[in-house]
């Protein structure tokens, strides 16, 4: 996933995955060949719970000795998330995602990194599957964000067969665990459901989550062959690289100005 030369920039939420993601990406790092490591951090706005993983992401960089540089939608997007959802904080975790997964290319970019790398664990892994399945989305189930193409910078996903549980044990045996508060909007997140659901399947037959992934990847092993995707396009307002001829990121500012 890395490389001499590589430039890392690590999405550092200041959450336990994001957070052992670091403390062993900066155990590893600084014996490879020519390889930097950042981490960046995204200030949604998102009152009573950002601040305090702001200031977690800050305090372990410092005490890890890593460059850090927080970016926030305010900065961005000219305002915070709380305010662009005032009447439609059902649709959460929709925007939050879309604009975040932005704010993250536009910092990456701006400090040259040439990977971008994210603490999803196998359980969110999992939860994706499921999510993208009851949404009948087939080319999001088989578009691995570490696959894009070429217009995006490549995103690796070094925990991605580490389950939850194990990155929490991680956390404790190393003395790193804290307790954070959780983003208010998770309530109106479908995530939230597949979570609990895939838990207790996950506990009552083990292995559940593992044979998602593999099923996925089957999937995608046979897409492969398949015109499953819109070929890629330019945003006509923007010109970010998207499937149609708006990218999702101007469809939500144009939602928002209405
Ligand atoms: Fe954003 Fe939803 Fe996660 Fe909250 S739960 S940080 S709104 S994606
Ligand atoms: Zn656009």
């Amino acid at each position: 996933m890395i490389k001499p030369g590589d430039t890392v920039a690590l999405a550092l939420s200041g959450g336990k995955d994001s957070t052992a993601l670091t403390s062993v990406l900066s155990c590893l790092l600084p014996a490879w060949e020519n390889v930097h490591l950042i981490a960046i951090t995204i200030d949604e706005g998102i009152a009573g719970y950002r601040d305090e993983t702001v200031r977690a992401a800050d305090e372990l960089t410092a005490a890890l000795g890593i460059e850090h540089h927080t970016v926030s939608f305010q900065d961005l997007f000219g305002n915070n998330l709380d305010t662009f959802l005032v009447g439609r904080e059902r649709e959460a975790c929709t925007v939050c995602g879309i604009l975040r997964k932005k704010a993250l290319a536009v910092a990456a970019e701006q400090y040259d990194a040439t990977k971008i790398a994210t603490g999803h664990n196998l359980d969110d892994e999992a939860q994706s599957v499921l999510m993208n399945t009851f949404r009948g989305d087939l080319p999001r189930l088989v578009r691995d964000a570490a696959q894009e193409n070429a217009c995006f910078i490549p995103r690796i996903k070094p925990l991605s067969f580490t389950p939850e549980k194990e990155i929490a044990i991680y956390l404790m045996v190393n003395n790193a665990w804290k307790v954070l508060p959780e983003c208010p909007y998770t309530r109106f997140a479908l995530r939230a459901e597949v979570r609990r659901m895939l838990t207790k399947l996950e506990y009552r037959h083990p292995g559940t989550m593992l044979h998602l992934i593999e099923t996925k990847k089957k999937i995608e092993r046979y897409c492969a062959s398949v015109h499953v995707s819109e070929p890629i396009r330019r945003c006509r307002e923007c010109g970010d690289p998207c499937s149609t001829d708006l990218c999702q990121v101007c469809r939500i500012r144009h939602s928002l100005d209405r």
